[in-house]
């Protein structure tokens, strides 16, 4: 059994690792989207993260929660709607943030490359190519290809007998009953 699934690893290539997400399960977002619409965009792919593009460039992969979390931590500062506004891109440069990303490289992969020679578990973003197309990512840790397909946070009103969920932060008020957003899960 042991030696099955050594077996097994040893000939795992780039596209049948843990370490693959197809280019569908990851949404590419511009940094020139608001909040809102980053958050909207992650519900409606079920995303835990993203691309996020500059011009057409790929340039980082940003982890759902991390961002959440900030955004929660600048809204209590200031206001959820103001946040809710803000353009991506600026918001990731705001002073003394420093939100998590990984770094996508120059250098892609090919999709039948065999993974043992490549794993070295950094904190690096590959795209990976077959037959000359992208067809998806390999996350060099395994531990960030989870975050993909963990759920993407959800934004919580305050009304006090029945707290909503909500899939983005909208104008900084709940969807349903207008009660103010005052946290995310
Ligand atoms: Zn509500």
């Amino acid at each position: 059994m042991e030696q099955q699934s050594r077996g097994r690893l040893a000939i795992s290539t780039v596209v049948r690792a843990r370490h693959f997400a197809a280019s569908v399960k990851i949404p590419r977002i511009s940094e020139d989207d608001i909040l809102q619409e980053t958050f909207k965009k992650l519900s409606d792919a079920h995303a835990g993260g993203f691309v996020l593009i500059s011009g057409e460039t790929g340039r980082s992969f940003v982890i759902a929660q991390d961002l959440a979390h900030a955004v929660s931590k600048v809204a209590t500062k200031t206001s959820w709607k103001n946040v809710s506004q803000m353009r991506l891109g600026t918001f990731i440069a705001y002073p003394g943030l420093s939100i998590p990303h990984i770094p996508i490289t120059h250098e892609s992969l090919l999709a039948d490359a065999d993974v043992l020679s490549l794993v070295r578990g950094r904190r690096v973003l590959y795209p990976v190519q077959e037959n000359g197309k992208y067809i998806g990512w390999f996350f060099d840790a395994e531990e960030h290809k989870a975050a993909v397909d963990t759920p993407p946070p959800t934004f919580i009103c305050g009304n006090p007998k029945h707290p909503h969920s909500n899939p983005d932060p909208d104008s900084g008020f709940c969807y349903r009953c207008r009660y103010p957003i005052v946290r995310t899960s």
